[in-house]
């Protein structure tokens, strides 16, 4: 049996003891200004104050209160006493042969997260994590075998765009013309975790990444996956309303079962309900249907024709992801000739379905194969494939 799909809250407290300064990264403009007050910001000036520190950190990247120089001295002074503008730490950063980028990053308690950057022609996605390790156990997924150790906190999610941007020199520079293109261009919500299992979080680390007076990430270059956690799937649309993918990976609740265990608590039909709606909830275009190719386990044609039947009606888009294996899978990637067939499949119904190049495949950075140094080997590979095959 799998383990128990529950949501842990273990999100650590924004504000820090006695003495500690709290962290602006991650705060809504709302909570920037509560905070901005209980410092003792006059009330006439407080909202002004929130518009200039948040132009400072989001819009030109300064981590130093002394930089921000249309502040007041004495102001800057107090704002380093009180406050602080925390990253996570770079632990690692390896270069993949094709440019992938994947931070493994060390955040409070000494947990490490990942994220991936992946550059493109003419843009970039960065992938971000949303929990450490993941409580639900999907038996493809290498993050499954990590137990959930805590949800990240707003801050630790947007600080993985701010160390991305850090990292690729990508800031302003004042006086300079402006560049329109962007090396972040994207964001996708798809490294470690369960992002609707710490939904808070996440909204408002997305209403951060949002807005447009700092990062400036429009809404339609955020896509979130989920496992499937359908309570949270209109929340989703109407409180943050990016792009939704969903990880479908199957074509029978047996088989889902197995595969995305979340299934037995919110089905197929369930899930399908939910999605019906999404499009019209967050006036967006369309879904991504996430398939893994799992050889002889999901890819046979009857799949594909079955997948076409289940989703239509919705506005969809097929995103065949080639099985990235990793040590101690219980599963294979489908052959080319059988991801190929079944694409065609799904393409003669109607619908896009781009295979996913693997990206980063050298340096373990691909979709699924994230999970911390310092968290892994936590289970045997023996009991993931008793898992497995317990279903
Ligand atoms: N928890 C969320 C988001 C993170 S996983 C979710 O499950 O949707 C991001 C995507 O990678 C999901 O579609 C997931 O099913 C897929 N994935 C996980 N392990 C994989 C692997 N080994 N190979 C290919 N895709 C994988
Ligand atoms: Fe968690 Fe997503 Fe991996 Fe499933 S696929 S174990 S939900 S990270």
């Amino acid at each position: 049996m799998s383990a128990p799909i529950t949501q842990d809250v273990l999100t650590i407290p924004r504000k820090l003891p006695e003495g500690g300064r709290i962290n602006i990264v991650g705060l809504t403009r709302n909570q920037l200004l509560d905070a901005l007050l209980e410092a003792g910001t006059p009330a006439k000036q407080a909202k002004m104050r929130v518009g200039q520190v948040w132009q400072w950190i989001y819009h030109w990247g300064v981590r130093d209160f002394a930089q921000m120089t249309n502040l007041a001295k004495e102001y800057r002074a107090l704002l380093t006493e009180k406050f602080e503008i925390g990253l996570p730490e770079i632990v690692t950063r390896q270069v993949s042969a094709d440019g992938t980028r994947k931070y493994l990053l060390r955040i409070a308690g000494g947990h490490e997260v990942e994220a991936v950057y992946i550059p493109e022609e003419g843009r970039g996605t960065l992938c971000v994590s949303s929990q450490v390790g993941c409580t639900l156990t999907c038996s493809f997924c290498h993050t499954g075998t990590q137990k959930l150790v805590r949800n990240l906190t707003p801050g630790e999610i947007v600080g993985q765009l701010l160390v991305a941007r850090d990292d690729l020199g990508e800031w302003p520079i004042p006086g300079a013309p402006k560049d329109e293109t962007r090396l972040v261009s994207n964001m996708v919500l798809m490294g470690m975790g369960e992002p609707l299992y710490n939904f808070e979080s996440v909204r408002d680390a997305m209403q951060v990444v949002m807005d447009n007076e700092g990062l400036s990430l429009s809404r339609r270059r955020i896509t979130l996956s989920t496992s499937g956690v359908v309570p949270e799937i209109a929340r989703t649309a109407e409180e943050i309303g990016c792009l939704l993918a969903v990880s479908f990976h199957a074509t029978t609740d047996e088989v889902r079962n197995t595969l995305v265990p979340i299934n037995r608590r919110w089905n197929i039909e369930a899930l399908l309900a939910a999605l019906r709606e999404y499009p019209r909830l967050s006036n967006s275009e369309r879904i991504t249907f996430e398939y893994v190719m799992l050889d002889g386990v999901n890819d046979s044609d009857a799949d594909a024709r079955r997948l076409v039947k289940l989703i239509r009606g919705i506005p969809a888009k097929i995103n065949l992801i080639p099985f990235n294996e990793w040590p101690g899978a219980p599963y294979k990637r489908s052959s080319w000739e059988r991801i190929q067939a079944f694409a065609d499949i799904v393409h003669k119904a109607g619908y896009a379905s781009p295979i996913r190049t693997p990206r980063g495949e050298d340096i373990m950075a691909a979709c699924g194969q994230l999970k911390s140094a310092t968290e892994r080997g936590r289970k045997s590979k023996a009991q993931v494939a008793a898992e497995a095959a317990a279903g």
